[in-house]
């Protein structure tokens, strides 16, 4: 029998895609996924941004990397291929890192690059969960 598919933030799989060239490997995600056909995702890669990068975060209805540019395009590119991935794929699921801009669920970091956290989802995760995905999130 086909294996349901997750999507997995790729960075939480040792994926090199974070905003300073790391990862976020987590060992507790490999025992979530045991089950599930695996699909990586990486929104901001998706949406055109290199790693290492500026780091970026949600101001009011934009993303602004720390260097002040409107970075909000590739963030909402990156998403809606995300979910179109999801859809094709018929995913229900995604585990998602904590905080992230695009990736963060119910807290993001607050605009102003000090890690202060506020409630808040990421751009990848709004549209996944407005289209009823379920979200798990690791930090
Ligand atoms: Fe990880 Fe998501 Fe950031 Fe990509 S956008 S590095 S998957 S937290």
């Amino acid at each position: 029998m086909n294996k349901e598919k997750i999507l997995v933030s790729a960075c939480l799989l040792g994926f090199n895609t974070k905003y300073n060239g790391g990862n976020n490997y987590r060992e507790s995600v490999i025992k979530l996924i045991e089950d599930y056909e695996v699909i990586p995702i990486c929104p901001e890669s998706l949406g055109g941004l290199k790693s290492p990068r500026v780091p970026s975060e949600i101001v009011d209805n934009k993303v602004l990397s720390k260097d002040g540019e409107d970075v909000t395009k590739y963030f909402i590119d990156g998403a809606n291929k995300v979910l179109e991935i999801a859809k094709k794929n018929n995913v229900k699921k995604a585990i998602l890192k904590s905080k992230s801009p695009s990736c963060g669920s119910g807290l993001v970091y607050d605009g102003t690059f000090s890690d202060t956290i506020v409630s808040g989802d990421g751009i990848t995760t709004k549209l996944l969960k407005d289209n009823n995905i379920e979200i798990i999130s690791i930090d």
